[in-house]
């Protein structure tokens, strides 16, 4: 479609043409309950300045239907000006009025106004989801995030419902069957952090209030909405008390009052995304709303996201970066901010371990790509932007950040955002403005460190090298740094031995700066040689940590010893890096997870070990010894559960991964009996997400057929246990459940976002390669027009998921490669994913490689 893709230059180039002065965006939604009717009614209308007399631009829609376009009093006819994707615009006056009547259509994957019907009560939802450039879908922009405007929203809707938009509504005027909801004007915003949220939501309501350093009072009225079916599991209360605290934080740290009147978080069904940070309208993926036992992890993950969006009101919302290429200060600002207020501010004061253990893996898996780009992206075009939202700029960005703070300290870096919001406030911005201000506060030259992690990529590995005399004294201890770019590194290194109860406790921290190939620290010279060094204890930069000799010996007798949360977190990511880089047998690491994780602590650190117990046997384990492995890890998984303290969160865990590698039939037996309560274990609820988790290794084996899948639908008829029968159907060892899902999926978009992802994640389950193999050239054969036809949102997860990743064999690799060797001008965006994925394939070829011996 022309157009559809809005370059950088064009973006450039409007933005130099004209001035924005405000918006007004009518929406007719009452048709949105009627099934049939696929579209709606948007009447926007847009007043503008033009510096040159008579010029042309244009404005962006992505509609089927264009009804009258009207500038300045002119009608234009649509036929000629609307291509589809934009409506041309010429003869422009100084000032200008443009209006658009449009028929705009409901959406299934996530992306404009999408829609969606409660299987539980047959009611109606509606919400839009904008971010990059998906406004145009619901009313017609100039989509680009530097031409901020005030928006008037004006909403009409089915009358039982209510509606939420970015600004407090004005005046509701009843009509029959409809009513209509007028917003009050937003401050200037961006078109793509504008939002409407609307159904019969449940609502729950709260208030923050605080005194200002000027004597004023600043209120906010708090809002929390789910939909109805979700009401009873709706802990509303948990999320304000979060909310809160943040509040709190934010505006000690920010000295800025929240600028935009009232807080709603929506959580909304069939969600891309985790949330999304509208002003005043922040809207989050429904799955926040545990309907089941979760772990104290999954709450601790809510808040981190509750306080990443919050952190955007000033940092993304308030000051909005130019364009797409500083995504990443936006970002890794929020994502740096929704850790620190989480362990200064809330009760997971550990929120740094977590930091560590996930959000740093993202990255460094990211930056190990050969797609990898430096922090500060060159972003082209809305495709790029949309490929962009990364482990780079979100966490690559954040741990930077983190390691910016450690060299210029933690007053001069708040000082510095603090400047910034005053001196930008409502503005854009690009990298040099922040940099501006923090220079000022701190008195340093961020110039050289600029250059060095955030116009560079890649990570670098940091070694410790010990030399050390009879005694055991240290003669000589340096770090070594390898990679394609050296950085200045601000570390800590922990030095640990065991103490009188056999754990590894630290027994020094020294700081310092490394920098170039290798650094000695001469402070360390003369103390026992320790049993364990770990070089970036405290985790201040970012980098892969390896060891010497003598410390892996001790990890591989003691890793879960280390008594330190953080530092044991570190020494798990390592060992795990180990085996990605193809440095660690698998087998090795598993038996590590296998002997240690059973007295892991931290709930989150268990389970990411799971998920990369699970990964590291399905993909980097010799396949001649994946079946023996596969047992050790289920007998392991069973053995831990039954072990776990009664109604623990560990218990929970382990009941979860038990599913995830049950595969014999003494496992599939006892998950039988679970489901069925003819085996129980000690405190362990199963509740209806576990029975679901539970149903799933029977599918996969061909133990439960489609009837007793479908049985459990009648306990469960929900939108979250119709995804998971899609995955059990899906996932069932047979040609035809592979064949339609397949189709499902690929031949049809009829779909909506949540069960593609279901359909594929039952198709792609591990255990039979055999049935999935003959997919390998179908995938290849689609991939562009896939890509052509779809949604990006939607083609995104198809090549993605649909990638033979399980087929791991030298012959995948060379289907791969024939496929990007023949597809030169394939989308950059396409390009991208498949070389991704087939660098994850033949890093797992690498690793069975080193698994093998
Ligand atoms: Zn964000």
């Amino acid at each position: 479609m022309p157009g559809k893709n809005l370059s950088r230059e064009e973006a450039r180039q409007r933005a130099r043409s004209i001035d924005l002065d405000r918006y007004r965006v009518h929406l007719d939604l009452t048709s949105a309950p009627d099934p049939a009717a696929t579209t709606f009614r948007s009447t926007t209308t847009i007043e503008f300045r033009s510096s040159a007399l008579g010029s042309a631009t244009f404005v962006d829609l992505l509609a089927p239907a264009v009804r009258a376009v009207r500038l300045n009093g002119r009608d234009l006819d649509p036929a000629e000006v609307f291509d589809g994707a934009r409506i041309a615009l010429d003869g422009l006056a100084g000032t200008n009025e443009l209006v658009v009547e449009a028929d705009c259509a409901y959406s299934r994957t996530g992306e404009g106004m999408h829609r969606f019907v409660d299987p539980a009560d047959g009611e109606t939802y509606l919400y839009t989801h904008f971010e990059p450039a998906d406004a145009r879908r619901v009313f017609a922009t100039f989509e680009q995030p530097d031409l901020k405007a005030p928006f008037t929203f004006t909403v009409t809707a089915p009358a039982a419902w209510d509606v939420y938009a970015n600004a407090v509504h004005e005046e509701i005027t009843e009509d029959g069957a409809a009513r209509t909801w007028r917003f009050a004007p937003t401050k200037p915003i961006s078109t793509y952090l504008t939002a409407v949220v609307a159904g019969p939501y449940h609502v729950a309501r709260d208030h923050y209030g605080r005194d200002l350093p000027d004597g004023t009072r600043l209120e906010i009225p708090l809002a929390a909405t789910c939909r109805r079916s979700l009401a009873p599991h709706f802990d509303a209360d948990d999320i304000f008390t979060v909310t809160k605290q943040g509040l709190d934080f934010f505006h000690d740290e920010f000295d800025y009052p929240y600028p935009f009147g009232k807080y709603d978080q929506c959580f909304v069904p069939e969600y891309n995304i985790g949330a999304m940070e509208n002003p005043g309208c922040v809207t989050f993926r429904e799955e926040f709303v545990f309907r089941s036992k979760v772990t104290d992890a999954a709450y601790e993950g809510r808040a981190n996201v509750v306080l990443h969006e919050m952190a955007h009101m000033w940092f993304g919302d308030l000051v909005t970066p130019k364009w797409w290429d500083d995504l990443w200060l936006k970002e890794s600002f929020a994502d740096f901010m929704g850790s620190i207020s989480q362990v200064e501010a809330t009760r997971w004061t550990g929120a740094w371990t977590t930091f560590a253990n996930r959000r740093k893996a993202w990255a460094y898996r990211q930056d190990q790509f050969p797609t990898t780009h430096p922090i500060t992206a060159d972003i082209r075009d809305l495709e790029d932007a949309k490929l962009n939202f990364d482990g780079i700029t979100y966490a690559k960005g954040a741990s930077v950040l983190k390691q910016l703070v450690a060299y210029v300290g933690r007053d001069a870096f708040f000082a510095g955002a603090r400047q910034y919001f005053k001196r930008h406030a409502y503005g854009n911005t690009v990298l040099t403005d922040l940099l501006d201000a923090l220079e000022q506060t701190s008195g340093r030259d961020l110039k050289t460190w600029s250059a060095a992690w955030l116009q560079t990529s890649g990570v670098n590995a940091l070694t410790p090298q010990l030399t050390a005399d009879a005694d055991g004294r240290i003669t000589e201890f340096a770090v070594l740094q390898d990679g394609t770019t050296l950085r200045p590194h601000r570390i800590a290194v922990g030095l640990y031995d065991r103490d009188a109860a056999g754990d590894l406790v630290r027994t020094e921290l020294v700081e310092l700066d490394v920098t170039g190939a290798r650094t000695v620290v001469p402070a360390l010279a003369g103390r026992p040689r320790p049993a364990l060094v770990l070089v970036n204890d405290a985790d201040l930069t970012y980098c892969k940590i390896r060891f010497d000799e003598v410390s892996l010996e001790t990890l591989r007798g003691g890793l879960g010893l280390i008594r330190d949360d953080l530092a044991r977190a570190l020494a798990w990511s390592a060992v795990w890096n180990l085996t990605r880089d193809g440095l660690m047998p698998t087998r090795d690491y598993l038996d590590l997870v296998l002997r240690f994780a059973g007295r892991e602590s931290d709930i989150g650190v268990l389970q990411s070990l799971h998920q990369q117990a699970k990964g590291a046997l399905d993909l980097y384990a010799d396949p001649a010894w994946r079946a023996e492995g596969g047992r050790l890890l289920a007998e392991g998984a069973v053995r831990e559960l039954r072990a776990a303290a009664p109604g623990s969160d560990q218990q929970l865990a382990w009941a979860r991964f038990t599913a995830l590698v049950a595969d014999a039939p003494e496992q599939l037996q006892l998950v039988r009996g679970l489901l069925e309560g003819t085996a129980r274990i000690d405190g362990l609820d199963v509740d209806q997400e576990l029975r679901w988790a539970l149903w799933l290794p029977l599918a996969a084996s061909g133990d439960a057929g489609a009837e007793e899948l479908e049985g459990e639908l009648q306990r469960d008829n929900t939108a979250s246990g119709r995804r998971q029968l899609v995955q059990c159907l899906a996932a069932r060892p047979t040609p035809e459940a592979k064949a339609a899902a397949w189709a499902a999926v690929v031949d049809s978009d009829e779909l909506p976002n949540a069960l593609v992802e279901a359909q594929i994640a039952g198709f792609a389950q591990a255990g039979r390669r055999d049935l999935t193999a003959g997919y390998t050239d179908r995938y290849f054969a689609v991939l562009e027009s896939v890509w052509e036809q779809r949604t990006i949102e939607i083609a995104m997860r198809i090549v993605g998921g649909f990638f033979p990743k399980f087929q791991t064999e030298q012959a995948t690799l060379d289907r791969a490669d024939a496929w990007l060797d023949g597809h030169p001008d394939a989308a950059p965006a396409l390009r991208r994913l498949v070389l991704e994925c087939r660098d994850d394939l033949a890093r797992a070829l690498r690793a069975q490689a080193c698994d093998r011996g």
